[in-house]
């Protein structure tokens, strides 16, 4: 739903141009397992990663959105991995 929100006339052609929004669910929920899991191992929540080169998946990352020429991009939006901080 961020998605479709954000992206510009997302089924303007067809609705088969959901190849954006369906990265961005995805990597979206690769982090969400990923912080749930942490939790499971006794991580708590880090509340400066995001803000810290995305630091960690135990914050509550929000998406990294570029606009490029009056369009938004989401390429970069979730990071991929753990990230450093682990205490
Ligand atoms: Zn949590």
């Amino acid at each position: 739903m961020i998605a479709q929100g954000l992206l510009k006339e997302p089924f303007k052609d067809s609705d088969e141009n959901h190849n954006e929004m369906m990265e961005l669910a995805l990597a979206r929920i690769r982090q969400l397992g990923a912080h749930e899991v942490g939790h499971t191992l006794g991580f708590a929540h880090n509340f400066a990663a995001s803000t810290n080169d995305r630091a960690s998946v135990m914050d509550y990352p929000h998406p990294r959105l570029e606009l490029v020429e009056g369009e938004i991009r989401f390429e970069d939006a979730y990071d991929a991995g753990m990230g450093a901080w682990m205490i």
